[in-house]
C-alpha cells in the first residue's frame, strides 16, 4: 500500500485505540466504534484505505459472513488478507478491518445489501460478489427489488468484475449492468420472493424445484414453455445439475445467464467442467453453495481450485456458527436463521434423529414484527422432540401449533437444554437470541 496522508493515519490509529479502549471496558469486538470514530477525523477515510487494495465486496440475505469468511481462508494462500470477520458490515465496520491491517493487499469486506452502493462507489473495489436477495425481517428490508434496482445503478459505467448467482432472478437482474460478471449456479431454495420477472413484472417460468424440505410433498412444476437448456456447457454434469434451476420470464427476453460454476450435489463443477468434491467441514447445502461461490471468486484473483479448497477445508465455524456449546453433558451445535431462507438452511443441516431447540427474540437487530415466522414451513420438524424458548417463543409456538407440530414450551434456553437427555441437541436462533446463547455458554471455538 501507498503511504496514508497523514490526517488518514491519524485517523485510522485514532480508531484503533478506540477499538481497544472497548474491548478493553467489554463493550464488544469494538469494531464499530473504532471505525466510526475514524470516520468523524476522515469523512473520507474509507477511500483511502481502500486504495491499492485488491478488495472484494461479499453482499447477499443470506450467507455473507460465511462466504467472507470463505474467500479470506482462500486468499491468505495469496497473502495478507483484510477483513470484516465480527460481521460488521456497514462502512464504520469496513474502516476498522481495513485500519487494522494497514499493509494487507487483499482485502475481503462483507457488506450489508443497503450500504453496498455506497461501498462499492467509495471503495472502487475491483471484484464484486452478490449471492441471494430474499426479504429479510421485514421492518427493516424495504423492498428487495428497489435494492437490486440500486444495485444495478451502482455497477453501471464501472470497471468492477462480479461473481453472481445465476440462479436467483432478482441477483441476475441486480448485476446484469456489471462490464464482467461470472455466472455461478448454486440454486435459489428460497423461491418465494421471485416469481415475477424483475424486468417486466411477468411469470418467470422455472425448471423445477431443486430443494424440497424433506417430510414435505414436491411442490407441482411450474407450467408453461420451459427454457431449455443452453448449448456449449461444458460437461453432461453441469448441464443436469443447473438445468434444474433454470428460469426465463414468458413475456419478456430475461433470463437466466449462462453459468460457467455449478454445483452439483457434493461437488463443483469448474468452468473446464472439472468436479471437485467439496469435502468442507461446514455443514449443509447452503455452505457448498457459498463454497463453489469462494472458489469463483478466488479463480477471479488467480488462484487456482486445487490451492483454494484446502483452505476452505480449514473454515469449521463462523462467527459461532455452528459450534457446539456444551453444559452437563449436553452438547447444543448453534445453528443461526434469521429469516424465511435461512430457517430453510437450518432445516438442511438438522440431524433428524436429534431433538431440536428454537429460540426466537424480536430485539432491534431482530426485527420487532415476527410475522416472517408464518413465512416458513415448520412440517419438517413433526416427528422429533421440538423445544421452543427466547422472548417470543409464544409467537412461535402458535406458528407451530398450527403447522401441526408438537411442542413443548421452556422458560429459558438453559431449561431448553436442561430438559434434553446427556447428548446432542441441534438449536436453531435468530439473531440476539444466538448471540444470548453464545454469551451465556461461551464464545469459543
Ligand atoms: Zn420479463
Amino acid at each position: 500500500m501507498t503511504q496514508l496522508p497523514l490526517r488518514a493515519q491519524l485517523a485510522s490509529a485514532l480508531g484503533r485505540t478506540a477499538a481497544t479502549l472497548s474491548r478493553a471496558t467489554g463493550r464488544g469486538d469494538g469494531s464499530v466504534i473504532g471505525g466510526r470514530v475514524g470516520l468523524a477525523l476522515e469523512p473520507d477515510l474509507l477511500r483511502k484505505l481502500a486504495q491499492d487494495r485488491k478488495l472484494a465486496l461479499v453482499s447477499a440475505t443470506n450467507g455473507k459472513t460465511t462466504t467472507t469468511r470463505l474467500i479470506t481462508s482462500a486468499l491468505q494462500e495469496l497473502g495478507d488478507v483484510a477483513t470484516n470477520a465480527f460481521g460488521a458490515n456497514m462502512p464504520a465496520g469496513h474502516v476498522s478491518a481495513l485500519s487494522s491491517a494497514k499493509h494487507a493487499p487483499y482485502g475481503v469486506l462483507e457488506v450489508d445489501e443497503k450500504y453496498l452502493p455506497e461501498v462499492i462507489d467509495t471503495t472502487g473495489a475491483g471484484v464484486i460478489v452478490m449471492m441471494n436477495l430474499s426479504r429479510d425481517q421485514m421492518d427493516r428490508a424495504g423492498e428487495i427489488w428497489l435494492l437490486a434496482q440500486k444495485w444495478r445503478r451502482a455497477l453501471a459505467g464501472r470497471p468492477a468484475h462480479v461473481i453472481a448467482n445465476a440462479d436467483d432472478p432478482l441477483v441476475a437482474w441486480g448485476a446484469s449492468t456489471a462490464a464482467s460478471v461470472t455466472w455461478v449456479s448454486v440454486g435459489q431454495p428460497w423461491k418465494e420472493d421471485s416469481w415475477c420477472c424483475p424486468e417486466c413484472g411477468g411469470p418467470l417460468d422455472r425448471k423445477g424445484m431443486d430443494y424440497t424440505p424433506p417430510g414435505t410433498a414436491a411442490p407441482a412444476a411450474v407450467s408453461g414453455p420451459v427454457p431449455g437448456t443452453a448449448s456449449g456447457a461444458v460437461s453432461g454434469a453441469l448441464v443436469s445439475r443447473s438445468a434444474e434451476n433454470d428460469w426465463a420470464c414468458r413475456e419478456c427476453t430475461f433470463r437466466r445467464p449462462e453459468p460457467t460454476w455449478s454445483l452439483d450435489d457434493d461437488a463443483v463443477i469448474d468452468p473446464r467442467g472439472q468436479r471437485w468434491v467439496l469435502d468442507i467441514q461446514l455443514p449443509g447445502r447452503a455452505n457448498r453453495s457459498n463454497a463453489v461461490i469462494a472458489l469463483a471468486t478466488a479463480e477471479t484473483f488467480g488462484l487456482p481450485v486445487q490451492r483454494a479448497l484446502p483452505r476452505l477445508r480449514e473454515v469449521t465455524s463462523v462467527a459461532g456458527r455452528y459450534t457446539t456449546v456444551q453444559r452437563d453433558g449436553r452438547h447444543a451445535r448453534l445453528l443461526l436463521a434469521k429469516n424465511p431462507a435461512g430457517w430453510l438452511e437450518a432445516f438442511d443441516v438438522l440431524d433428524r434423529s436429534l431433538p431440536v431447540i428454537l429460540s426466537v427474540n424480536a430485539q432491534g437487530p431482530d426485527g420487532r414484527d415476527t410475522s416472517w415466522l408464518w413465512d416458513v414451513d415448520y412440517r419438517v420438524l413433526r416427528g422429533r422432540p421440538v423445544y421452543v424458548t427466547g422472548e417470543r417463543k409464544l409467537d412461535l409456538a402458535l406458528r407451530l401449533d398450527v403447522a401441526g407440530v408438537p411442542f413443548q414450551l421452556t422458560g429459558s434456553f438453559a431449561e431448553a437444554l436442561a430438559a434434553q437427555p446427556p447428548g446432542k441437541v441441534d438449536v436453531i436462533a435468530n439473531y440476539t437470541a444466538f448471540q444470548q446463547i453464545r454469551s451465556e455458554f461461551g464464545r469459543a471455538v
